[in-house]
């Protein structure tokens, strides 16, 4: 009997750890894309909250980045879906090693990035902006022997207190289509 309840009891011990392992690989696929390893939206919504609690708090600014590759399809067009998907790749890896472990990166959608950047106002931003492009720029990417290179453009926009998320990410976004109207590769502030 008390055989049988020891090995009951490391077999209902072991099934535990296997769902929580499971669980904790199905909460980690829902919230981060599959092609850059990024956080996604799903991701932004849950920590968000979290962000602009601390500015709230600590009465800190608080500024986003709404980024989007330039003329990105011609990547695909001319050197085929899996060649974009590299660059996609070097691109998200470039941006995260260019922001400190504070700021929140996430992949908005396609060819888009978002980035909440803690403790800066539109003047900091503006200047992480400008660096992250720049090193977009330069970033050289080589898919079989060739080399590809993109720019990106950006809307900075700085949180105003008790202004809603979807105005902040309005704001970003707008700029953002600015900045694409009158010409790419460049940084503007909303
Ligand atoms: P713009 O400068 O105006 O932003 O032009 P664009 O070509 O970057 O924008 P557009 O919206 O016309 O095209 C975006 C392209 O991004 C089209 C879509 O196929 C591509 N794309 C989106 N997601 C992925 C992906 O995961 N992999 C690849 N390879 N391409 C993707
Ligand atoms: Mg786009
Ligand atoms: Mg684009």
């Amino acid at each position: 009997m008390f055989v049988f309840i020891v090995i009951t009891g490391i077999a209902l011990l072991f099934t535990g750890m296997a769902i929580m392992r499971y669980q904790g690989r199905l909460e980690l696929m829902a919230t981060s894309d599959s092609l850059t390893g990024m956080p996604n939206r799903q991701a932004f919504d849950v920590v968000v909250g979290t962000y602009l609690n601390d500015a709230r708090r600590n009465q800190e600014p608080l500024s986003m980045l709404m980024m989007d590759i330039d003329h990105f399809k011609s990547i695909n067009d001319l050197h085929g879906h899996l060649a974009g998907d590299q660059v996609l790749i070097a691109v998200a890896a470039c941006l995260r090693a260019n922001l400190r472990e504070v700021d929140f990166i996430c992949r908005w959608g396609g060819e888009e990035f978002l980035i909440l950047l803690k403790n800066c106002d539109a003047e900091d931003a503006l200047q992480v902006s400008e660096k992250l492009r720049l090193a977009i720029e330069t970033l050289v990417v080589e898919y079989k022997k060739e080399l590809l290179q993109v720019t990106a453009s950006f809307g900075v926009s700085q949180w105003r207190p008790e202004e809603l998320v979807d105005a902040l990410i309005e704001r970003a976004d707008t700029v953002l289509f600015q900045a694409k109207y009158i010409g790419r590769n460049r940084s503007l502030v909303a």
